[in-house]
């Protein structure tokens, strides 16, 4: 069977897995690109919030989403879908889960705590 790039192990790249999540980092400057692959059935708060602590994700996520469908919720309610090709922006301060029977696959680059900051986005999502 052929090798499938979306999910195949990533040359150059760290590789780990925290909650279900399969993550491969490859620093850039002072930045990472990260491939994530979220499993059919993950939602954050059920498989990473024990993990993180916190109630919502305090992440930003800027990328591309390259499969599946992912559904983003804020504090306020506000809800946010992607399904791909997309690209992503998610502000801090979300819960979320995959839609669907397939994984997302996420393309994200990240600066850690600084991702929202450099990025120019809220450091929590703000109502429109
Ligand atoms: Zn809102």
């Amino acid at each position: 069977m052929a090798v499938d790039p979306l999910t195949a192990p990533v040359n150059n790249a760290l590789h780990r897995e925290i909650g279900g999540v399969s993550i491969d980092v490859t620093p850039a400057g002072d930045g990472r690109v990260r491939r994530v692959v979220y499993p059919v059935g993950f939602r954050w708060s059920k498989h990473m919030k024990p993990i993180v602590g916190t109630d919502l994700c305090m992440h930003a996520h800027v990328g591309f989403l390259l499969s599946g469908r992912i559904h983003m919720q804020y504090a306020d309610g506000c809800v946010v879908e992607f399904q791909a090709p997309q690209a992503v922006v998610i502000e801090p301060g979300h819960d979320g889960w995959v839609e669907g029977n397939e994984p997302a696959v996420l393309i994200e680059f990240d600066f850690g705590a600084d991702t929202a900051k450099r990025f120019g986005l809220p450091s929590a999502h703000q109502h429109k």
